[in-house]
């Protein structure tokens, strides 16, 4: 038997049932669906996916549906997933396929790879996973069964590198069942030549697994050399007299991107327990009532390791309650979408 067909064997035996696969393997799949969880699959684990995905699809059942939703219903509906720029994507689409395509996704893999949060990958799902075209897919899993199979000495990290990967994904995918290889393949690393302690005794691949065959599997993929981002700043927690927590759009900032966070800089440690005069961008020194200094958290985003302090600022200011980047303190578990502003709220006693 082929890999090809081995592969689709063990897929067909061990397939496991999830909220947006049909029950038939061969069954033509909802094309909004494979979208909306290949979208939430991105750096998320399965089982927090599963209940998601579900909660999604009973509020946003079409992609109509969907285009009608504020950012707040969406987000809030995200709550979890973390990467909430994922989520605006989302709803940015949706709003292009209403406007542009009748409220579908498009034919093309060009048309879907110019939408907001689709990329090659995901374009690729779309068309094999649904529609059973035959087109590649190609993410972490695949990257890893790929380089451990042909024993591929490097990572897609350069234009030629990628195309080398990508053409590997070409192969798998030139079949009539391309749509059941690249769920098998995902579903293969996914549970089965995973990162840490591959299942190789199990795998379907194994007699042509060149790192298996020579016991070499952790030397493959190579090591990613990291590089991590430093960044020492102050977080703001700014007060209104009537209880309200001060939220930007966040367009500056180095990390978390046109997301609603607390305001935050870059600044140098010090003794000093002056009013920070770069807090003055946010909070005139003449509306202060108060302010203290609470404590300090570390936080980790994706290659940012950032070292805080925190300054709880009290205002003379009363917001009214139709300002929406003040959140009163009862909503801030409810509303505050990163989990960056939680830790600052916690530091602060919120
Ligand atoms: S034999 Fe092991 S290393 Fe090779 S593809 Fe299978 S699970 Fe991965």
């Amino acid at each position: 038997m082929s890999s090809k067909n081995q592969l689709i064997s063990w897929f067909l035996k061990n397939r496991k049932a999830l909220p947006w696969r049909p029950e038939d393997p061969y069954a033509f799949r909802n094309d909004y669906f494979v979208w909306i969880s290949e979208i939430m699959l991105q750096q998320t684990q399965v089982a927090a996916v599963c209940e998601h995905f579900s909660r999604w699809i009973l509020r946003f059942p079409k992609i109509s549906d969907l285009a009608k939703a504020s950012e707040k219903d969406v987000l809030s509906h995200w709550q979890g997933l973390g990467y909430y720029s994922r989520a605006k994507n989302i709803l940015r689409t949706a709003q292009i396929l209403v406007r542009d395509y009748n409220g579908f996704l498009p034919a093309s893999r060009k048309e879907l790879e110019a939408l907001p949060g689709i990329g090659k990958y995901t374009a690729g799902a779309i068309l094999s996973l649904a529609r059973h075209e035959k087109e590649a897919i190609l993410d972490g899993n695949l990257i890893r069964i790929f380089s451990r199979l042909e024993k591929i000495p490097f990572l897609p990290d350069q234009k030629s590198s990628s195309d080398f990967y990508w053409n590997i994904a070409r192969e798998w995918s030139s079949s009539k069942k391309a749509f059941l290889i690249n769920e098998a393949l995902m579903e293969l690393g996914r549970n089965c030549c995973k990162v840490k302690n591959p299942t190789c005794n199990v795998c379907p691949l194994k007699a042509n697994c060149k790192a298996f065959i020579s016991k070499q599997i952790s030397l493959f993929p190579p090591k990613k050399k990291k590089s991590f981002e430093e960044w020492i700043g102050l977080v703001l927690v700014i007060e209104s007299e009537n209880g309200k927590i001060f939220f930007t759009d966040n367009d500056q900032s180095h990390f978390l991107k046109k997301q609603k966070t607390l305001p935050h800089f870059e600044f140098p440690y010090s003794e000093s327990k002056n009013f920070p005069a770069k807090a003055e961008e946010w909070i005139s020194f003449n509306l202060v009532k108060e302010f203290h200094f609470c404590g300090r958290f570390k936080h980790s985003i994706t290659r940012y390791k950032i070292d805080c302090n925190v300054l709880h600022v009290l205002t003379t200011q009363k917001i009214s309650s139709k300002n929406p980047n003040w959140i009163s303190k009862k909503n801030l578990l409810k509303e505050t979408a990163n989990s960056f502003s939680l830790k600052a709220l916690k530091v602060a006693s919120l």
